[in-house]
């Protein structure tokens, strides 16, 4: 949509019934910059407590802190009497989580997020409310979105006044801490998702890779041990009907995340997505049970379009899921209390290539040069090239093990302990008394020689053999039985490939021969 549409649009939301007509006016700094700039941390605040002020089902609050100190803004939109998650969870509601800038170079979320809170206050999808309250992060690294340089994301066509950087201020990835809450944003957001409780998040990227034709990509949960009929929905019905009514409304086409290329010792390209770990947001989301899609516009599109293509799909998702609220959170209800004893999941996963070939609409750039840098910048240009390709948008469980009871935490693995309780997974007391456990006894221990995120990260091989135990009287209980048993599994286990032992934070008790210090109960 060209800009003068978009205004008309606007203009067309005060004409029809406007809430709050005082704010109508009201524009962030993309807008009044005509996308040259990007909100700082101080815009967004001043921009959505105007709003907030503005209408009474629209409630500004925080969630927790950056690294540097800065409160993170919540905008909890709906029919509440305020913006505690005990009033978020007692109206019975879908409740909706949306969550800008986690990368702060790619800042189309934190922008459209504002753009379509005062569109709802000026009298737009009022109807959300019925069924809906709306959690609203449009900053959530707002310390990364403080360190500006125009020399950020380089190619990305814009904004030519610079963005934020990727990391935080202790230069973590945040779309990698979501299992090992290194950061003080990430144990900010796993309270939130504990405590107010959201059944659907977005969280809301600008992609930079491949050069497609796609104005944005999307992703469902790609664990393997992601909930089926959360799977199911995402992939068979509301992915496509999102897609479908945003060519019907924009002519822009939307397609699963992904990257074009032939992988090592082959020639034939395939359409490859990301990875199943759930350190990544939406990954981690569906190991909660709950439905995590991750929106990335396209880095070559301009940066008002891409602003204006995350904006389309936010508002198609919840027009989505205004329409099919009792499902979406009778599908939540179910994943939260099927136990999971007994069963089979994954530890490990490895891409699984499709049925059949598809085609995959590339696209093509112009190089532009930055007026201030003369760095290249890429814009895309209007074209398609269907080119077919076997997709590899799922992933295959490799290494399978039924799951527990329980798990015992002994005394000592405070690491371990203060991490679960941040995920708000429930910890009890051991039982008292001898009991049959199993312990995973340790052929070998392998390190990976360039850390990660500042952790070297390890394998474990071994064999669970039977073990007749005596916890000691502080030891924890860690049952499967929960609404997070899935992540406990994924936690847990000491061949997870994104478990606590996996990042090293049982490294110091592993030794060839003995056994992992955290027992399981059969
Ligand atoms: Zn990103």
């Amino acid at each position: 949509m060209s800009r003068r549409a978009s205004i008309i649009l606007i203009a067309g939301c005060w004409a029809c019934g406007p809430r709050s007509p005082g704010i109508g006016g009201l524009r962030t700094r993309a807008e009044l910059t005509e996308f040259r700039e990007t909100s700082s941390y101080a815009d967004v605040v001043a921009f959505t407590n105007i709003v907030a002020a503005a209408d009474p089902t629209i409630h500004y609050t925080t969630f927790g802190y950056t690294t540097e100190g800065r409160a993170l803004p919540l905008i909890v939109v709906g029919e509440v009497a305020d913006a505690t998650p005990e009033a978020v969870r007692a109206s019975g509601k879908t409740v909706v989580y949306l969550q800008g800038d986690i990368h702060a170079g790619e800042v189309c979320g934190k922008e459209a997020l504002q753009m379509l809170l005062r569109e709802y206050a000026t009298g737009a999808h009022r109807e959300w409310s019925s069924s809906m309250v709306l959690l609203i992060a449009p900053i959530y690294n707002a310390d990364g979105n403080e360190r500006v340089a125009l020399t950020n994301r380089p190619r990305q066509h814009g904004p030519i006044g610079g963005m934020g950087q990727r990391p935080n201020a202790q230069g973590y990835d945040l779309n990698r801490d979501h299992m090992k809450l290194d950061s003080p944003e990430a144990r900010s957001v796993a309270r939130l998702f504990t405590r107010y409780d959201p059944h659907v998040a977005l969280d809301l990227h600008t992609t930079d890779g491949t050069r497609h034709a796609y104005h944005l990509t999307y992703s469902p949960p790609l664990h393997p041990n992601t909930p089926a009929e959360i799977d199911d929905l995402l992939r068979k019905r509301l992915l496509p009907e999102v897609t479908e009514a945003v060519r019907d409304a924009h002519g822009w086409e939307f397609y699963y995340y992904g990257n074009a290329f032939a992988p090592p010792g082959s020639d034939e390209r395939g359409w490859y997505t990301f990875d199943h770990r759930p350190r990544f947001n939406n990954n981690y989301l569906g190991l909660r049970n709950r439905f995590g899609i991750l929106s990335e516009a396209y880095a070559y599109a301009t940066f008002e379009e891409r602003v204006l293509a995350t904006r389309a799909f936010v508002e198609e998702v919840l027009d989505w899921v205004h329409a099919h609220g009792d499902e979406v959170r009778a599908i939540v209800a179910r994943a939260d209390s099927t136990s999971l004893v007994g069963d089979s999941l994954a530890l490990r996963a490895v891409p699984r290539r499709s049925g059949a070939p598809t085609d995959i609409l590339m696209g093509e750039v112009d190089e532009e040069r930055h007026p201030l840098t003369g760095a290249v910048m890429l814009r895309r240009r209007d074209v398609r090239h269907a080119e077919s390709m076997y997709e590899y948008g799922t992933f295959e469980g490799t290494d399978r093990e039924r799951v527990p009871s329980g798990y015992l935490v002994p005394s000592g693995l405070e690491e371990v302990v203060i991490r679960l309780e941040a995920h708000g997974v429930r910890l009890e007391p051991a039982p008292a008394g001898e009991l049959d456990a199993e312990a995973f006894r340790l052929d070998s221990v392998l390190t990976a020689e360039r850390p990660f995120q500042e952790h070297a990260e390890q394998t474990l091989f071994g064999r669970w053999e039977p073990r007749r135990v005596t916890p000691a009287p502080d030891a924890r209980w860690v049952p499967i039985e929960q609404p997070l048993g899935r992540l406990v599994f994924a936690l847990l286990e000491p061949r997870s490939d994104d478990g606590f032992a996996d990042w090293g934070f049982l490294a110091a008790a592993l030794e060839p021969g003995a056994d992992y210090p955290i027992l399981r109960v059969p």
